[in-house]
C-alpha cells in the first residue's frame, strides 16, 4: 500500500469543465462503485461521479472480478441518465473506451482498444470498463459506467490477477484530482455526443485506436472458441467485424471475449 493524498470531491468538481455539472463524491472504501450507483440511480436528480479510494469487490463482465489497491489505481463510476430504453445504449461501452483512450492520449499516454471494452497499453490490459443499466421511473435509462484504471501494478497484485497487466506510473505522479477531472471531462463530452448520435459518432475513432486491426483473433465463450478470423474493426452498432473463412460476420459483445492468435 502506498501513501497518497486522498482525493477531494469539491476540487475534482471545480477542475472539471465539460463535466462541471456532474456531482462528485469521494468515498474512502466501498465494495463496488457500480453496485452503489445502481442502487442509488433511481433516486438521483442528475449525473453523479462516485470515486472510491479503495474498492474491495470490483466487478468485471460475467461475474469476473476487478482487483485493485488503494493509491495504486483509479476506481470510479459515473451514473448518467439517457432518454429512451436500453436499446439506446448500444455501443456505449465502446464509446466510453474511445473517450478514455482519447483522454489518456491528451495526457501524453497513447493506448489502444480491445473489443469490446478494454484499454490496452503495450498489449496488456490497463483499464477495464463495465457499463450496467437500470430503468428510470420515466422510461429513461440510467447507465452506470464503471472504470478501473491501473496506475501502479505491484508484482503481488499482478500475480493474483494471473496474467500480465499494464499500469501507468506517469499518471500516478499526476495530481489525482486533476486526473479525475480530465477523465470526467472526457466521459461527459463523450456521453453528450453519444446522446446526440449514438455509437455511429465513435466508430471511426474506435477503429483508429483498434489494437488488433487486420490481425488474427479468436472469439471465446467461457473458454471455447466460437469464431476465428481477422479482426476488421467495428460497425456503427459496436459489433466486431470478423473476416472468417466463410466470409465477414458481425459479433455482438454479450459475454464473449477476444484473444489474439499466434501467427
Ligand atoms: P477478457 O479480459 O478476458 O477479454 P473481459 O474484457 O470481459 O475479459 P472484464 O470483465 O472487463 O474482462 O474484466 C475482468 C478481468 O480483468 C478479470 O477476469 C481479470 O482477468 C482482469 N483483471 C482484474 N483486475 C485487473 C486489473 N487491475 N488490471 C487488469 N486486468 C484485471
Amino acid at each position: 500500500m502506498s501513501a497518497h493524498a486522498s482525493m477531494d470531491a469539491a476540487r475534482i468538481a471545480g477542475l472539471a469543465q465539460a463535466g462541471a455539472d456532474v456531482r462528485v463524491e469521494v468515498v474512502a472504501q466501498t465494495g463496488s462503485t457500480n453496485a452503489d450507483l445502481l442502487a442509488r440511480a433511481p433516486g438521483l436528480a442528475g449525473p453523479l461521479l462516485l470515486v472510491a479510494e479503495h474498492q474491495t469487490a470490483g466487478r468485471g463482465r460475467a461475474g469476473r472480478s476487478w482487483l485493485s489497491e488503494p493509491g495504486n489505481s483509479l476506481t470510479f463510476s459515473l451514473a448518467w441518465r439517457i432518454d429512451g430504453g436500453p436499446a439506446r445504449l448500444t455501443g456505449l461501452p465502446l464509446a466510453i473506451g474511445t473517450a478514455l483512450a482519447e483522454t489518456l492520449a491528451r495526457l501524453g499516454q497513447p493506448v489502444a482498444l480491445k473489443w469490446p471494452n478494454d484499454v490496452l497499453k503495450d498489449g496488456d490490459k490497463l483499464a477495464g470498463i463495465l457499463v450496467e443499466t437500470t430503468a428510470a421511473p420515466d422510461g429513461a435509462t440510467w447507465a452506470v459506467i464503471g472504470v478501473g484504471l491501473n496506475l501502479v501494478m505491484p508484482d503481488e497484485l499482478e500475480a493474483r490477477i494471473g496474467r500480465p497487466v499494464a499500469a501507468m506510473p506517469w499518471l500516478a505522479r499526476m495530481d489525482r484530482d486533476a486526473l479525475l477531472a480530465a477523465l470526467l471531462d472526457g466521459l461527459a463530452g463523450a456521453l453528450r455526443a453519444f446522446e446526440r448520435g449514438g455509437f455511429a459518432a465513435f466508430s471511426a475513432r474506435w477503429n483508429g485506436l483498434h489494437a488488433y486491426q487486420g490481425r488474427p483473433v479468436a472469439i471465446l465463450d467461457r473458454g471455447a472458441v466460437l469464431h476465428e478470423g481477422l479482426a476488421a474493426g467495428v460497425d456503427d452498432a459496436g459489433r466486431l467485424l470478423l473476416d472468417t473463412d466463410a466470409g465477414r460476420i458481425a459479433i455482438v459483445a454479450g459475454d464473449v471475449s477476444l484473444r489474439p492468435r499466434e501467427t
